[in-house]
């Protein structure tokens, strides 16, 4: 399990907010993933109404069609022009407002109010201000973690979920001497050293 050079890269959040700048979004799908609608009957595990959290949400379309269902979704991003897309891709009115507890942070609410997406870093995030989840949607959130930051990253999540959640992460098998990511390659033995 060596991801090699990997270990050391660093892509700061200056760096993200200049790739939605440019357009240069390729992670960005139009479709619904597909590894989401295989595995939605796992996530929801015959509830209805949960609360499920996109970590390094984007403008993710998932979010749009699991608020559709009844759930709540609460995303978190660090790029304003993301946060803005979405609803303006999805024609969805919202309301902007600070977030006491986070300087500088923003919480992007849909009308309707099942949709809220928090504008800041997601380590300026605690159960403290968005509560515990019952599912979580992490698909091009871990793997584009910076290395170095795996583990703060995973126990986060950790703290953010309810004891009785379902976790779906995606992540992607290569061989990391031959590409820099993101997405970064996390092996499967470092999942399980990370979450338990
Ligand atoms: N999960 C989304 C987006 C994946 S790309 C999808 O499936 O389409 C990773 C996203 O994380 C980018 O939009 C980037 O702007 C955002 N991001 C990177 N670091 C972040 C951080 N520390 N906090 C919140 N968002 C972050």
């Amino acid at each position: 399990s060596d991801i090699g050079s990997q270990k050391e890269r660093v892509v700061t959040e200056e760096e993200w907010l200049q790739k939605w700048e440019m357009g240069n979004i390729g992670f960005h799908k139009e479709q619904r993933h597909p590894l989401l609608q295989k595995y939605l009957d796992v996530l929801l595990n015959g509830r209805s109404g949960l609360r499920i959290f996109f970590p390094l949400c984007g403008k993710a379309v998932e979010m749009k069609w699991l608020a559709d269902m009844g759930h709540t979704v609460v995303g978190v991003e660090v790029s304003e022009q993301a946060v803005k897309g979405f609803f303006s891709d999805h024609s969805l009115p919202y309301c902007e407002e600070p977030v006491p507890e986070i300087s500088g942070a923003k919480m992007f609410q849909s009308t309707s109010g099942n949709i809220s997406l928090y504008c800041c870093s997601i380590y300026d995030l605690s159960s403290s201000v968005v509560g515990k989840f019952d599912g979580v949607w992490d698909r091009g959130a871990l793997v584009a973690v910076n290395p170095c930051d795996r583990q703060r990253y995973a126990s986060l999540m950790i703290n953010l979920v309810e004891k009785n959640s379902s976790y779906l992460l995606v992540t992607v098998s290569y061989d990391p001497n031959k590409h820099k990511g993101p997405p970064f390659y996390v092996p499967e033995s470092e999942i399980k050293s990370l979450f338990g």
